[in-house]
């Protein structure tokens, strides 16, 4: 393990039940640093046999303490973790800037983004309850929301704290206990967490993480059938083996599957306050975000203006090492950087106006320089297919109709924007266009752990972030009870 990399905890081990156990395999994977391409130590490999004992300490665990525990008891551990994980967020930012190759601030926002999930679902957990019912003479009538029981999480290596926080946190609020498999590719700020987490109060075997392949943990997870309900973020080809494993055993998914936003720029637009949003939305994380911006639909009275300004700021983009913290850090891996390559190779009979430029990028990283693609024609496949590559395209359009056309011309509907400055516009364009969160003379709002967030079409279903996940992680009982 380099010297850069300060661990407190082995990650070559699971914990389940409480404890550090290596993989009962006793395998496990490399741990790459993006940045650099070196093999920086080793995760555990965990397998089929590790995710049972991690659901029997979750069943077990859930029949324990935990399920005695008052619903502000538990937020109570909530609010301490998120303070403990505030109180880390430098730690946690660096072991997540090592292990995903994301520039140190971006990854000191997912730091601090963890922290505020865990105060939201701490102070929400007393707060979730059901509801009376008005019925005939002689019933009183009320709905219970309980918790699903054992939840399981597998979770993608782009932003592991952020939806670790949004799926975790709201499942330990409602109640649940939780098998958490994180990604292959970045495992470390999960098992972090659930080491502050044990610290911070939460009763053994309430959280257990495993890491691992996905066709191995990831698959055992989704198969196993002490599983209540599953939470997946990922790709859309992983997604339907996911929700067909959980249809084996009838039990409940959410599904985030990424997209293909679009941002839509009207001739009447406020152009100074959309351009920061344009590229840096496309840009983040290396453009490895599900709610990346990689269509900016442009309509044609202020078209070369968008693209002109566009393509400046892309000229001056600074690509490098994850610790060198500037613009865009190197993709997760070896494979990520294949698939982004193949896409800019489909581009080459498009114009490219803007290339970001590499300036401290070690030899053996997976680095691209981030491309702004103008002109591109809705069917070409960097305007229809999810890139998850710092690449843009700019489509021009003539009027509403065609905006909104091109906007629902993909398979996905996860977010999209709105620049202009008509009020009657905004409100029709929010309707008419297919994503699961439209922002209006903005793009992602800050992303506040208050706004429920999920897709439509082949961005997935169900809902996370808010007091929506909240309702996802419990199942409700109805009791009519007749007192004549
Ligand atoms: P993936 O879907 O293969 O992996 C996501 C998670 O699912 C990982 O933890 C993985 O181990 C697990 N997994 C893989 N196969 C599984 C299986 N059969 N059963 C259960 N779990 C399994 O994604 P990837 O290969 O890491 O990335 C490929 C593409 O997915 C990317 O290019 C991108 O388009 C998309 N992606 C989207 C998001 C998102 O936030 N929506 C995140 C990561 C990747």
């Amino acid at each position: 393990m380099t010297s850069e990399l300060q661990l407190w905890f082995d990650p070559s081990k699971c914990l389940i039940a409480g404890e550090w156990v290596a993989p009962v395999g006793g395998q496990v994977l490399p741990l790459i640093d993006p940045s650099t391409g070196q093999d920086i130590g080793a995760i555990a490999r965990g397998q089929e046999a590790d995710i049972a004992a991690a659901v029997a300490a979750a069943e077990a665990a859930r029949h324990g303490p935990w399920g005695r525990l008052s619903a502000a008891e538990r937020g109570r551990i909530l609010l301490t973790l998120s303070r403990m994980v505030a109180a880390r967020a430098d730690d946690l930012a660096r072991i997540e800037a090592i292990d995903v190759g994301k520039p140190l601030k971006q990854a000191r926002a997912d730091a601090v983004a963890l922290a505020r999930y865990c105060e939201f679902y701490g102070g929400a957990a007393d707060k979730l309850h059901g509801q009376t019912i008005p019925y005939m003479d002689g019933y009183t009538v009320y709905t219970l929301r309980e918790p699903h029981g054992v939840t399981g999480h597998i979770v993608p290596w782009n932003y592991p704290m952020q939806i670790i926080g949004r799926s975790v946190g709201a499942a330990l609020a409602a109640g649940n206990t939780c098998v958490l498999k994180p990604a292959e590719d970045a495992c470390l700020t999960a098992l972090a967490f659930a080491d502050m987490a044990k610290a911070a109060g939460l009763p053994d075997g309430v959280l257990n993480v495993v890491p691992g392949l996905g066709a191995e943990a990831g698959a055992a997870l989704c198969a196993h059938p002490g599983v209540h309900h599953i939470s997946f973020t990922g790709s859309v080809q992983t997604g339907v083996q996911v929700q067909m494993a959980a249809a084996r055993n009838v039990v409940p998914v959410t599904l985030e599957l990424g997209g293909k936003s679009p941002q839509v720029v009207f001739d009447d637009a406020d152009l100074e306050a959309a351009l920061p949003f344009l590229v840096n939305a496309g840009i983040q994380n290396a453009g490895q975000t599900c709610s990346a911006s990689s269509r900016i639909l442009v309509q044609r009275g202020v078209y070369d203006r968008v693209v002109a300004a566009m393509a400046a700021r892309y000229q001056g983009l600074q690509v490098g090492s994850a610790l060198a913290d500037l613009d865009v850090g190197p993709l997760i891996s070896r494979k990520q950087q294949a698939i982004v390559s193949g896409f800019l190779d489909q581009g080459q009979d498009l114009q490219i106006v803007g290339q970001g430029q590499l300036v401290n990028a070690p030899n053996g990283g997976n680095f691209v320089r981030p491309t702004l693609f103008a002109g591109v024609a809705p069917s070409h496949a960097l305007a229809r297919d999810e890139i998850f590559g710092p690449v843009q395209v700019v489509i021009p359009f003539d009027d509403e109709d065609e905006a909104v056309a091109i906007a629902n011309g993909t398979d996905y509907g996860l977010v999209a924007s709105i620049w202009s400055r008509d009020g009657a516009r905004q409100m029709r364009l929010a309707r008419k266009i297919r994503a699961g969160q439209v922002f209006i003379n903005n793009y992602g709002a800050g992303g506040g752990v208050e706004l429920p967030f999920g897709g439509m079409g082949k961005s997935g279903h169900g809902r996370e972030k808010g007091f929506e996940a909240l309702y996802g992680f419990t199942v409700l009982k109805t009791v009519a009870a007749y007192h004549g």
